[in-house]
């Protein structure tokens, strides 16, 4: 995939955009740049407060020590975190399944982003890998998460999967991506036939696409999902509520009824996870818990996903929606 399918120099990006302000030295230095050169399409010229910018643009806020934020807030890599032996770039946080960090880059680098303070990306041995979970084959799920594994190199991406279709106990292998949404051109051809070997293993694919505002589907997101879907993989959509984004119920029904009608189910509204240089797009859980219920008087139940954020040691996610009285 050439370099230039992305911006990585913000000063481009104000130019292509007439945006007032240059971005934050700082904050660009503590998390990289990076999106798609074709989502600029669908930012508003001129508007720094544009919701999708928001999410890319290196604010200067980033920078503020705010208390309760800090820089491991699922307790992934640091002091906290636990200490079992695992294999580079292996999580194993709930039981029957696990996930892989295949990478260090993303499609875009969203700035509210809980790996953002994340060291370098592992180098991941698959070989490891593979041994690790023949020891330990109650592991159905493995999990393929970011950075972006749709940005793997290709011969990455064929290590990766030949070692998960000889694990004869794995049955489902998700991809965790920002891909066919923000940039669907990315996926070649090649990818389709990996993913088709993938089910031809006996393994079930799944897709989480990572989106939180309906001007960021690209107008051919429906070509590449489409094609996913006829494919016959299952396809979710993960959603994180975020101040000046997403957070009023009126945007977020239109993303679901857009995600929905692509073929994707919405599967969780995510509660901001605490990272340092995020703090300015947390939304208080009880206004989620007012949005939710605002968004519920607008859709069908099967749109509406779940709530929940993620507390590092809990056996899954945690629910955030209050039960309602009828
Ligand atoms: S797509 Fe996910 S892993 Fe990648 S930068 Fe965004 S939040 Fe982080």
């Amino acid at each position: 995939m050439p370099e230039t399918t992305f911006i990585t120099d913000p000063a481009e990006l104000q130019s292509i955009l007439a945006l007032p302000e240059s971005a934050d030295r700082r904050a660009t230095a503590a998390l990289t740049f990076r999106i798609p050169r074709s989502l600029t399409k669908r930012i508003k010229k001129g508007d720094p407060r544009d919701p999708v910018l928001l999410q890319f643009w290196p604010n200067a806020r980033e920078n503020d020590s705010v208390p309760g934020f800090t820089a491991d807030p699922l307790e992934e890599w640091s002091d906290t975190a636990p200490k079992e032996t695992l294999p580079a770039g292996l999580l194993w946080k709930y039981a029957g399944r696990v996930l892989v960090m295949t990478q260090g880059v993303c499609a875009a680098h969203c700035r509210f982003c809980f790996r953002r303070h994340f060291p370098a990306a592992p180098a991941v041995d698959w070989g490891e890998i593979a041994a690790f979970l023949d020891r330990n084959n109650s592991v159905e799920e493995i999990i393929l998460s970011g950075g972006d594994p749709l940005g793997m190199p290709p011969r990455e991406l064929d290590v990766a999967f030949h070692y998960i279709k000889d694990l004869s106990f794995v049955k489902r292998v998700r991809i965790h991506t920002r891909y066919p949404i923000l940039s669907p051109s990315s996926l070649t051809p090649g990818l389709f036939r990996r993913f088709e070997e993938i089910e031809g293993a006996g393994k079930k694919l799944l897709f989480v696409f990572h989106l939180n505002h309906p001007a960021e589907l690209a107008s051919d997101a429906a070509g590449a999902v489409g094609r996913l879907r006829a494919d016959g993989f299952f396809l979710f959509s993960q959603t994180v509520l975020l101040r000046g984004v997403n957070d009023r119920a009126e945007t977020l029904a239109e993303l679901f009824t857009r995600v929905f009608d692509l073929g994707i189910v919405p599967y969780y509204l995510h509660q901001l996870d605490r990272v340092t240089g995020a703090a300015h797009f947390e939304v208080p859980v009880d206004e989620g818990r007012r949005i939710v219920g605002e968004l519920r008087a607008l859709l069908p139940g099967y749109l509406v996903p779940r709530y929940v954020r993620e507390i590092p040691g809990f056996p899954s996610k945690t629910p955030l929606e209050l039960p309602s009285i009828d």
